[in-house]
Parts: structure tokens; sequence; C-alpha cells
């Protein structure tokens, strides 16, 4: 088994006398800065000017300045910027304030791993990746708890880098939960992977053709809905819980046996080849040229896939049936 780090093998002190800098304050930017700042660390967040994130970052008493200062004062800077215009700022307000013996961070490896940041070789790289949402991230740590995390070193100028990612690790809370060693090319790889056959793509194309497929057999989309998209939550938590074997203890005997013998048919020879397919478009480096390709066109197709979206039945239908839950809600 794949060693786990928890709390006690993590030293904080290492950061202790340092400025983190936290690019960005989305998602993962928020939970880590607010984390890090509870920890007892100093931090301060870089945004671009006119970031509607700066007022949200300052209510909650953190220092923001602009990407280049927050650079250039800090000792680590964690680059929490979505992934396609990581590069552009990389390069122009961050890279000129990368001095030897500094850290740079990542949450996910697909910039370094696909050649599109090439740090000095001065300073450390390395990655905390939380593998939760960034709300998650906060509210665990809120709870004393935290989100298991992957760390990963690409390069130690330091002689330190692995001991400042656990340092790190620690102060989101992520060993609190578990931390578990990796690269940045198999984080990389191993996450565009699961969020594209299995967690994001594989999950909605299949919640999306259950629905369509009941609609045009004639039931009542609210059914449908109901069926292969709201009860998605209550097994997939049993899921978590305790792995299939408790998602089927939990469900009727009819519903096991359907899931037995109807299951594989879903999920055909046919469907693990496009998954091969897919793996071997992520690792030839494919996927990453059509997305950072796609992104530098001004995303033509993905503004248009986000649109036809958007506009499918099923979402219709949700909006209605999620408002009336949240008036029964009410009125209990
Ligand atoms: P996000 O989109 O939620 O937040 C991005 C932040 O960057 C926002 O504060 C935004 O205002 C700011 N920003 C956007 N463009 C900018 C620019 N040009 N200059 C300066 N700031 C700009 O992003 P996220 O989902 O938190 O992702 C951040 C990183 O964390 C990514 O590398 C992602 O792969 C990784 N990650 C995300 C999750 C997740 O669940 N969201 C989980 C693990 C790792
Ligand atoms: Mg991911």
């Amino acid at each position: 088994m794949a060693r786990m780090y928890y709390d006690a093998d993590a030293n904080l002190d290492l950061l202790a006398n340092k400025t983190i800098a936290i690019v960005g304050y989305g998602s993962q930017g928020h939970a880590h800065a607010l984390n890090l700042k509870d920890s007892g660390m100093n931090v301060i967040v870089g945004l671009y000017p006119g970031s509607k994130s700066a007022t949200k970052a300052t209510e909650a008493g953190l220092t923001v300045h602009p990407v280049d200062k927050a650079a250039s004062a800090a000792d680590f800077i964690m680059i929490l910027l979505p992934d396609e215009v990581q590069k552009t700022v990389y390069k122009q307000e961050i890279e000129p304030h990368l001095t030897a013996g500094k850290v740079l961070a990542f949450a996910h490896g697909f910039n370094i791993h696909f050649g599109q940041v090439v740090p000095p070789a001065n300073v450390d790289v390395v990655m905390v990746a939380p593998k939760g949402p960034g709300h998650l991230v906060r509210r665990t740590y809120e709870q004393g708890e935290g989100v298991p995390s992957l760390f990963a070193v690409y390069q130690d100028a330091s002689g330190q880098a692995r001991d400042r990612a656990m340092a790190y690790a620690k102060g989101i809370g992520g060993t609190r939960a578990g931390i578990l060693e990796t690269s940045f090319r198999e984080e990389t790889e191993t996450d565009l992977f699961g969020e594209q056959v299995v967690l994001c793509g594989g999950l909605s194309a299949l919640i999306k053709a259950g629905f369509e497929t009941l609609v045009a057999a004639g039931y009542q989309p609210e059914l449908a809905y109901f069926e292969c998209l709201h009860e998605v939550k209550l097994i997939v938590d049993l899921v978590v819980e305790g792995g299939l074997a408790k998602m089927r203890d939990s469900i009727s005997n009819t519903a096991e046996y359907g899931d037995l013998t109807r299951g594989p048919r879903i999920v055909t020879d046919q469907t693990r080849a496009e998954m091969r397919k897919i793996l071997s478009e992520i690792q030839s480096g494919q996927f990453a040229r059509e997305f950072v390709l796609e992104n530098q066109a001004g995303k033509p197709g993905f503004t248009s896939m986000r649109r036809q979206e958007a506009e499918h039945p099923i979402e219709e239908v949700g909006k209605d049936l999620r408002a009336m839950f949240s008036w029964l809600k009410k009125q209990a």
C-alpha cells in the first residue's frame, strides 16, 4: 500500500518565517489562503487590479496585492489561477520575481507537465493538490478535519522542497486527512482521466443519456430527472462511505440484481476501448494541445458547447424542480 502522511510527518515551522502568496482567490485560492492564515502562516493574496475577489479577500482579513507585487514579496508562491491563464500571468508577473530559494507551487500539474510554465532552476517547484473542491477544503478545515491531498516535487533546488510541500499541505489541513506522494506526471494524467472519463464527462453523459431515453419513451421528465439525476447523490454518498459493497447492502435485492446483470452492458468493451483512447490522448499531450489552442482562439467551441448544454431539457426540468424543493423546505 502506498504510504499516507499525517500531521506528525510534516513540520509547519519550515514556513513560519516565510511569506506565502496565494495567487488567485477562487475555489481553491480562498480555501488555501484562509486555512494557512488560521494555521498561523503569513499569507498575502495576489490578484489583478479590479478583481471582484479582492473585496472578499480583504473582508476576510487578508492583504491583497497585484500579482507581481505579491510574487516579489513572497518566499512561497502558490498559483491558484485557472489553468488556462497561468502561463500568461506567470510569464508577465511571476517569473521576473523568482529569485533563488523561492518556492513555486501548483494545485494541479498541467502547466508544468505540459511545458506551459518553465521555471528557472534555482527555485523549488512543488504541488499540493487537495482531492476536493475549495469549499470543502475550507469547511473541513473549520471543522478540525481536512481533505485528502496529493503532493509532489518537480524540482528541488533547496534540498527542502519535499518538506516544504508537506508543510504547506499541513497548513491547509491536508495532513489531518492524509496526504499521498505522487509526481507531476502521474497527478496530471490521472486527474485529467478521472474528470474526463468518470467524474465529469462520464457521469454527466450517463445522466443525460438515461434521462433522454426515459423521456423519449414517453415518461414524465420530472420522474426521469429524479431517477437519473437526483438520486445519484444518494447512491454516491453510500459508495464513498463504504465502497460498492455498502451501496449494494442498502439498495433492494431487485436493484442489486439489476446492477450486477445490466451494469456491464452499459460500460462495454467499446466503452473501455474509448477510455484507453482518451487516456492516450492525455498521455500524448493531444488533449492539452487542444485545450490550449481552444483558449488561445477565444474559446469558440467551449462557449458554444456550454450554451447547448445549458439549454438541455434536463436543466430546465431541474431548475423548476429544485425551486419547488426549496419552497417546500422553507414551509417545513
Ligand atoms: P477558480 O476559477 O475558482 O479561481 C481562479 C481565480 O483566479 C479567481 O480568483 C479569478 O478571479 C482569478 N483570475 C482569473 N483570471 C485571472 C488573471 N488573468 N489574472 C489574475 N487572476 C485571475 O480556479 P480553481 O478552480 O480554484 O483552480 C485553481 C487551480 O487549482 C487550478 O490549477 C486547478 O486545476 C486546481 N484545482 C482545482 C480544484 C477544484 O475543485 N476547483 C481541485 C484541485 C485543484
Ligand atoms: Mg481535476
